[in-house]
C-alpha cells in the first residue's frame, strides 16, 4: 500500500524524463508493454523513451510509436544516445524481465544510473534491484499487468486505440493467442476493455502472424520435416538448426520465434525443445505442457530460466554437444514425463 502511494506520486507528479527498457531478443509483449507504457506516460505530461538491447524481429514495427524506438547495439550513436539518456533519466522502468543482468551492457548502465527504478514482470525470481517492483507471476503478460495498472490508476480512459494495439500484441502473444494455461478471466475482462477502444484484434493477429517472409515458411517447413525428433519414451520432441541452416534459408531475427510451439503440437507430447546455433552459443527454447515444469531444467543444466511451461537457456559448447547433454539428463525426468496427463 505504501509503495502503490509513492508510485501514485511518482507517475502523477510533474513532468519526469522516463526510459524504458526491456529485454534482449525483444518479443511482443516486451515491445508492446514497453510502447504502451511509453505512450500512456506520454499523456501524464512525462517524456519517455523507449530502449531495447538488440533489434526487434520485424513482424513487431508496425507498432505505433516503434520509429522512436532506440535499439542500443545498433551503432556507436545509439549506444552513446542511450547512455547519455539513462544517465539523464528520473526514472528507469524495466518491463517484463526480472535481472538487470540479462540485458549486460545496457543493464549496468542502468545499474550505474541515479534514477529510480521501476520493475513491470511476471517472471518467477525478481532481482531486488528496483524501488517500485511490481512482479506477479500470475499475470499472463507484462502488458495485461500495465493495463491493470494504468486502470488502478484510474486512468483507464487514457488507453486509447494505438495504447490498446500494443499492450493487446503483448497478450495475445504470451498467452498463444488465448491458448495456454495462463488465460485466465483477467486476461479476457483485459481484453474486453481493451477492445472497446476500437482495436482491431484482427488487425493485431495478421500484422503479427501472417506476415511471415518465404524463407520462415521454408525454413518452418524443413524443420518440421528434416529436423525433428521424436523420443516417445521420454514424450519429448527435439529439433536443431544450426549457422548454416539460418543462413541457407537467409533468416532474420524472429524468424525462429514460434517454432519451438510445433513440437508441443504433437500428440502425445509432453516437453519441446529447440536448439538453435548462434555466434557465440547454442540457445535452448523450452516449451511443456501441464504440469511438466521446464523452468527447473533450463536452470539446472543450461544457465537459464523463464515460466513452468516456457523456459529458455544457453550452452557454450557445439550443437551435438548440446544434444548430447539434452538426452543425458532426460532419464531424470523420464518418471515426471510419463505421468502428465495430456
Ligand atoms: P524463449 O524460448 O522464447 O527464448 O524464452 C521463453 C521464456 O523463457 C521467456 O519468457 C524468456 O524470457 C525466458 N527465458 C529465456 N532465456 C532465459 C534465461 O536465460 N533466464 C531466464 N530467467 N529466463 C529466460
Ligand atoms: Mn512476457
Amino acid at each position: 500500500m505504501q509503495q502503490w502511494n509513492a508510485f501514485y506520486e511518482l507517475i502523477n507528479s510533474d513532468s519526469k524524463r522516463f526510459v524504458i527498457l526491456t529485454h534482449q531478443n525483444p518479443d511482443a509483449d516486451a515491445i508492446g508493454s514497453s510502447l504502451g507504457w511509453k505512450l500512456y506516460l506520454q499523456k501524464k505530461g512525462h517524456t519517455a523513451t523507449v530502449i531495447v538491447p538488440n533489434e526487434c524481429p520485424s513482424n513487431l514495427r508496425w507498432m505505433p510509436d516503434y520509429a522512436e524506438v532506440i535499439t542500443f547495439d545498433q551503432n556507436a550513436q545509439t549506444v552513446a544516445q542511450s547512455k547519455k539518456l539513462l544517465q539523464e533519466a528520473d526514472v528507469i522502468c524495466c518491463l517484463d524481465f526480472n535481472a538487470l543482468h540479462r540485458i549486460k551492457g545496457l543493464g549496468s548502465l542502468a545499474q550505474s544510473s541515479e534514477a529510480t527504478k521501476i520493475l513491470i514482470d511476471h517472471h518467477l525470481e525478481p532481482e531486488p534491484f528496483a524501488d517500485f517492483a511490481f512482479s506477479d507471476t500470475t499475470k499472463a503478460a507484462t502488458a495485461q499487468y500495465i493495463w491493470e495498472i494504468i486502470k488502478q490508476m484510474g486512468d483507464a480512459e487514457l488507453v486509447d486505440k494505438p495504447m490498446a494495439e500494443c499492450l493487446y500484441a503483448g497478450i495475445m502473444t504470451d498467452t498463444g493467442s488465448f491458448r495456454h494455461g495462463n488465460t485466465t478471466p483477467e486476461v479476457h475482462l483485459a481484453v474486453a476493455d481493451l477492445m472497446r477502444t476500437g482495436l482491431n484484434t484482427n488487425y493485431v493477429h495478421r500484422a503479427i502472424f501472417d506476415n511471415n517472409s518465404l524463407g520462415r515458411t521454408r525454413l518452418l517447413g524443413y524443420v518440421l520435416s528434416e529436423k525433428l525428433t521424436w523420443l516417445p519414451e521420454y514424450r519429448t520432441v527435439y529439433m536443431t538448426l544450426s549457422l548454416e541452416e539460418l543462413k541457407r534459408f537467409n533468416s532474420e531475427i524472429g524468424d525462429t520465434e514460434g517454432i519451438v510451439n510445433f513440437g508441443l503440437s504433437l500428440e502425445n507430447v509432453v516437453m519441446a525443445v529447440l536448439l538453435i546455433e548462434r555466434r557465440d552459443e547454442i540457445k535452448l527454447s523450452f516449451r511443456s505442457v501441464q504440469d511438466f515444469s521446464v523452468r527447473e531444467l533450463a536452470n539446472k543444466y543450461f544457465s537459464g530460466g523463464g515460466h513452468k511451461n516456457a523456459s529458455g537457456g544457453r550452452t557454450s559448447t557445439s550443437l551435438p554437444e548440446t544434444v548430447n547433454l539434452l538426452l543425458s539428463i532426460l532419464p531424470e525426468y523420464q518418471t515426471q514425463l510419463l505421468n502428465v496427463e495430456k
